[in-house]
């Protein structure tokens, strides 16, 4: 274990590194940002790998989330997640639910995970299996979900919506409601090569993806469908109250309270992220602790000044805490930061460009209330 003492001091530790273990991945998916296939050329070794996990404690992690990938890929995989548990950080585990053998779950089960997350795009196998490239995928990947549930794991669905899949939505709904799965909502981003940016939302579509999750929050209790939109999906609407996990939206956490690792040791303030001008150092040349600790670091959320803000979000009153939305979203749309274009307060702005009509604004005072009750859906302690 990593003395207390050794923990860094300066400001707090990240609430979760998330970590591409390798890019290497048997699937072939259209919209992985990360075009991920093949291994990096430097990938961390084991040795390196480990040290990197103490190296995590020390900074003052709270939770690791082990991702690809296909993270369960490396030879090592298990040895890295029993050392992120043995130095007591919570541990997630982001996989495509395709390489399993019997024994993954009952080791993944010793660990005791805070999140199993597992991607699922569609309802329909047929569609799943085109979107991930691999014929079969769909069956292996129903077959690790239930597997996971049998063995008592918190298991999470992540759906990313594209114009591919987003009829699916309801499907996937009555696929996974009544089950106690976590379900992740998120929209697709247009940095992978393997996907046509014809494929992207448009504002509408986007818009309604935020509407199919606030009407699924109103519909069922956290109990039966616990659901949220990413942090791509959001902010500061007067309509869709009950989109995030969370009731306020602080904005783009890169930095601030997440990092993401590279399997090939680059550190960024958020794997999504994916653009080399944000790497913020390498863990091979500094340490992880002194690259999240290093004065000036991660500069465009943690010293964000609302002069920085682009021109879609420069006069808005939320500018100073949102910092313009999600840092990837905003680059991938703009080709800049602090500026994200899919924002439910500015579409909302332009739909409705006079005065909410009093109906929208009844509506608007509808808050669930459980975002406590929903919390424990994400954070393995379901009961
Ligand atoms: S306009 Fe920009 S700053 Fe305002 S809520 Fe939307 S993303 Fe955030
Ligand atoms: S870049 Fe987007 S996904 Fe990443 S921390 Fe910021 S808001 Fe979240």
């Amino acid at each position: 274990m990593v003395p207390e003492k050794e923990i860094a001091g300066g400001r707090p530790g990240p609430a979760c590194v998330v970590w591409e273990l390798t890019l290497a991945c048997n699937l072939k998916c259209l919209h992985c940002g990360s075009t991920a296939g093949g291994r990096r050329a430097a990938e961390l070794s084991p040795a390196e790998a480990l040290a990197l996990c103490e190296d995590f404690k020390r900074a003052g992690a709270r939770g690791v989330a082990l991702m690809g990938g296909e993270p369960l890929l490396r030879k090592d995989f298990f040895g890295i997640a029993a050392k992120v548990r043995e130095l007591g950080m919570e541990l997630s585990v982001i996989t495509n639910g395709t390489v399993h053998g019997e024994e993954v779950f009952s080791r993944l089960a010793a660990l005791k995970p805070r999140a199993v997350a597992v991607s699922l795009d569609a309802a329909d196998p047929a569609l799943h299996d085109r979107i991930r490239g691999v014929p079969g995928s769909f069956q292996k990947t129903r077959l690790f979900m239930e597997r996971c549930l049998a063995a008592g794991l918190p298991l999470s669905v992540i759906t990313t919506v594209h114009k591919l899949n987003i009829k699916e939505l309801p499907a996937l709904r009555d696929l996974l409601k009544g089950r106690g799965i976590a379900w992740q909502v998120q929209t697709a981003g247009g940095e992978g090569g393997r996907f046509s940016r014809e494929l992207l939302l448009d504002r509408e579509e986007f818009y309604s993806v935020g509407m199919f999750v606030e009407a699924c929050r109103r519909e069922y209790p956290p109990e039966e469908l616990p659901v949220i939109g990413a942090h791509d999906l959001g902010y500061h609407s007067l309509l869709l109250k009950n989109v995030s996990l969370y009731e306020k939206w602080e904005g783009c956490q890169a930095g601030v309270s997440v990092a993401g690792v590279r399997s090939d040791g680059g550190v960024l303030g958020c794997l999504a992220i994916n653009d080399d001008r944000f790497l913020e150092g390498n863990v091979r040349e500094k340490s992880f602790t002194e690259i999240w600790n290093a004065a000036g670091g991660f500069a465009y959320t943690r010293g964000f000044t609302r002069a920085q803000a682009g021109p879609g979000c420069s006069d808005c009153g939320h500018a100073e805490s949102c910092r313009g939305g999600c840092s990837e979203m905003s680059l991938m749309k703009t080709g800049r930061l602090h500026n994200d274009p899919y924002c439910f307060a500015r579409i909302e702005q332009e739909l409705f460009p006079e005065e909410l009509p009093g109906t929208l604004r009844r509506l608007a005072g509808r808050a669930a209330g459980s975002f406590a009750r929903l919390g424990l859906f994400f954070s393995g302690k379901r009961g």
